[in-house]
């Protein structure tokens, strides 16, 4: 009908123009406005790797990619490429060095916003983005913080993957819970367009558009809904353009009844077991389990639920590590997840197993955070644990964050694979995933629609001891490294780490946050953390300490780090000394040394 138009109206050259317009908006999808910044950049060969394209096939060696701005343009082989632009002068070649090109990582399932602290989500989204992950879907929160996340992300603003979130719809019991209640802060948790309760009276047509104005990009079905609501609220959010993401369970309607309303992702494989019990909770809160003891991933209603999610292209987004995560944690006090586990993990591996051996799709969604002291985030945990327990291949497991978590979005034009048309979104790794899941933490540099982030840049939140400290070495070889080496000195009372740490002459200076005047020359420093209980070979200190919020900068002569130390018990910080530090470093050719060194302390209770 479009076409009819446009046929009829061609005659003016205003409406030529106009038509040229609509077409470059129509190939203007909002997730590839960047290409028109495109016009003009030069032309980049990338080269130096093994690519692994993301679409499923053996990695290939001496691959290259040729990039204008935030496109990518051609795939290949270096040799491939460097003919197709034999004749152009301008083209820019660029060397990565070695190792194993993928695809940007997904993770399918995070949560930045239920309670909004800024400061923890942009930890978090730093640790995403240096860890090769470039895209998150957030399944539910303050959609007010959300969107300022997602545009400061977009924007380059905040180091940070691309956020796609959701929309949440209940029934209207659903919203005495505290985390609705907090994402909601200042108004009334359902009767805000990112958390609406939606009962069989509500006018759907409105209460979707309200949540599309949000600038989600998916609805939530969260629970407490029939599947008459379920049924309406999902062909009305398709209608209006939107992704729609269930859990797999809504209580009162079950696993089946939710695919068969044509949602786009089922999360949280465990609730599937409702779906073999004969009789089930109305409502999301109670305390009931299914009974795991009778029930069986071979059973009959699995495989017709599985047969049917393959049928429609349903994706289960397992969050297989959060059930053995909270197993692991229950057991620590302070845990972070108090709620008890309602999932038996067997059971739930054998599910996520049983799923993708019928064909399922699965994508890699986590539901959990990582301890903010830690390198990596929890998806390199879903991996592993697909690759370890689910009968996936690393390649699959790849995929599954990758090409299957972009199709989950309703991103996949755009991103997920890398070939011509998408954006430039890579993660560049030391060691081969194919061979060992876990070297996706082999991470050396991340590439989000042609920013290029190097893994040594990046310091955790919080700087405590190196995993390995128990070894004789310590990395000295980057400003980032080197913090957390000297952290680690501080938890040993290692002298002999003194040597390693500073430059062993007069250049040396050092201010003491207890001591008046500096300390002048490498004896003295000795000296002065002698004087602390350090001893040849270390001793238990008498509290532990760390860093928060670094600050980094390599300013190539020098580097410059710091942040606020902290002294005390890490499971009480209100009551640890602390105060703010800066560390100046050198490079010489052993790797960074402190030429310069400065302690304070804040009042305490500051
Ligand atoms: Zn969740």
């Amino acid at each position: 009908m479009r076409t009819a138009q446009v046929v009829h109206l061609a005659a003016s050259g205003l409406v030529r123009a106009a038509i040229a317009l609509v077409v470059m908006m129509a190939l203007t999808s909002p997730a590839s406005s960047q290409e028109e910044q495109s016009d003009g950049a030069p032309l980049e060969i990338l080269h130096g790797f093994t690519l692994i394209d993301g679409l499923g096939g053996q990695p290939v060696e001496d691959a290259a990619l040729a990039i204008r701005g935030h496109t990518i343009m051609e795939v290949g082989t270096h040799h491939e490429l460097q003919a197709q632009w034999a004749n152009d002068p301008n083209v820019i070649s660029v060397d990565l060095g070695g190792g194993f090109v993928l695809p940007g990582l997904i993770d399918a399932h995070i949560h930045l916003a239920t309670a909004p602290n800024r400061e923890n989500a942009e930890a978090e989204l730093r640790r995403l983005l240096y860890s090769g992950v470039t895209a998150v879907r957030d399944m539910a929160g303050d959609g007010r913080a959300l969107a300022s996340l997602a545009r400061d992300a977009r924007l380059g603003e905040i180091q940070s993957p691309d956020i796609y979130y959701s929309a949440l719809m209940a029934g209207p019991s659903f919203f005495d819970d505290p985390r609705p209640q907090a994402s909601a802060a200042g108004e009334v948790a359902g009767k805000v367009p990112w958390m609406q309760a939606v009962t069989p009276d509500t006018d759907i047509v409105e209460t979707v558009a309200a949540a599309k104005g949000t600038y989600a990009q998916g609805i939530k079905i969260y629970a407490n809904l029939e599947p008459e609501e379920v049924n309406r609220i999902t062909y009305e959010a398709h209608r209006q353009g939107m992704r729609v993401w269930a859990h797999t369970m809504v209580f009162p309607t079950r696993p089946l009844n939710v695919v068969r309303s044509g949602v786009d992702v089922v999360s949280h494989v465990c609730r599937l077991a409702w779906e073999g019990m004969a009789e089930a909770p109305s409502e999301y809160h109670h305390n009931q389990r299914p009974d795991f003891d009778k029930l069986s991933a071979e059973a009959n209603v699995f495989t017709e639920l599985f047969e049917e999610m393959k049928q429609r292209g349903t994706i289960l987004d397992a969050t297989l590590a959060l059930y053995t995560e909270f197993d692991e944690r229950m057991l620590l006090p302070g845990s972070p997840n108090p709620t008890p586990p309602q999932c038996d993990v067997d059971f739930a591996r054998d599910l996520v197993r049983r799923a993708h051996a019928m064909g399922v799709d699965i994508v890699a969604g986590t539901d959990f955070s990582t301890p903010a002291n830690d390198p990596f985030p929890a998806l390199h945990k879903e991996l592993e644990e697909l690759v370890a327990h689910a009968g996936f291949t690393a390649l699959e497991a790849l995929t599954a964050a990758t090409a299957t978590a972009a199709r989950a979005l309703g991103v996949d034009k755009a991103i997920g694979t890398l070939e011509p048309g998408k954006d430039v979104n890579f993660v560049l790794l030391d060691a081969d995933p194919i061979e060992d899941i876990s070297n996706l933490r082999t991470v050396r540099e991340v590439w989000k629609n042609a920013a290029r982030f190097t893994r040594t840049d990046f310091v955790p939140a919080q700087v405590t001891a190196a995993e390995s400290s128990s070894g004789s070495e310590l990395d000295t070889s980057t400003p980032a490294a080197m913090l957390q080496s000297w952290v680690s000195m501080w938890q040993s009372y290692n002298l002999d780490w003194v040597d390693d740490l500073f430059v062993q002459d007069d250049r040396l200076t050092y201010f003491s946050s207890e001591f008046e005047g500096v300390i002048e020359g490498f004896d003295a420093v000795i000296e002065h953390h002698r004087g602390f209980g350090f001893v040849p070979g270390g001793t238990e200190p008498s509290a532990e300490l760390w860093v928060e919020r670094p600050v980094m900068k390599d300013l190539g002569e020098t580097a410059v780090v710091g942040g606020v130390w902290y002294f005390g018990n890490r499971e009480a910080p209100e009551d640890a000394g602390r105060g703010p530090m800066t560390i100046v470093l050198i490079p010489t050719p052993e790797g960074y040394r402190i030429v310069h060194m400065h302690f304070a302390n804040y009042e305490p209770g500051a």
